[in-house]
């Protein structure tokens, strides 16, 4: 099997079989966005513990296999993280969108997956399928920095 549909396969499975999906009630923070490019829509849902770690964090949404997949990889790599470290995924998510070379600074193993993401960047309009899930992470990390 060549590295391609390998990728494929990462993504197919993750869209298909979401990990952490649903609506978290109650939550801490809740954010929603839409690529109207593509129509994919996310819903981020968080429950920070008193140490600010991220005790709970699902997602819904419809859309592309690009997009459900990547929201799935995201709950699973910023699930137990503190929201400084979900940053950090964060920022590194965005920059090797940008640059393949790029290296992680945040070090997890569910980080490795993202590769399978990187197939999309020829395709500018599919990094935003890519990209979605991430931004409305964000969103919802700042409704707790705000409430602080
Ligand atoms: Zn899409």
């Amino acid at each position: 099997m060549n590295l391609d549909s390998l990728y494929q396969e990462v993504i197919l499975d993750h869209a298909k079989h979401p990990h952490n999906y649903g609506k978290l009630d109650p939550h801490d923070a809740h954010a929603h966005r839409l690529n109207p490019t593509c129509g994919d829509t996310v819903d981020v849902y968080l429950n920070i513990d008193a140490e600010g770690r991220i005790a709970e964090v699902t997602f819904s949404g419809r859309g592309c296999a690009i997009s459900q997949a990547s929201a799935s990889m995201m709950t699973d790599i910023v699930l137990g993280k503190t929201m400084d470290e979900a940053h950090t995924a964060l920022r590194d998510f965005q920059g090797k969108m940008m640059d393949r070379e790029a290296e992680f600074v945040f070090d997890s193993e569910d980080m490795e997956e993202l590769e399978a993401l990187q197939g999309v960047r020829q395709f500018p309009n599919r990094i935003r399928c890519a990209t979605l899930a991430w931004h409305t992470l964000e969103d919802a990390l700042s409704e707790i920095d705000d409430s602080q």
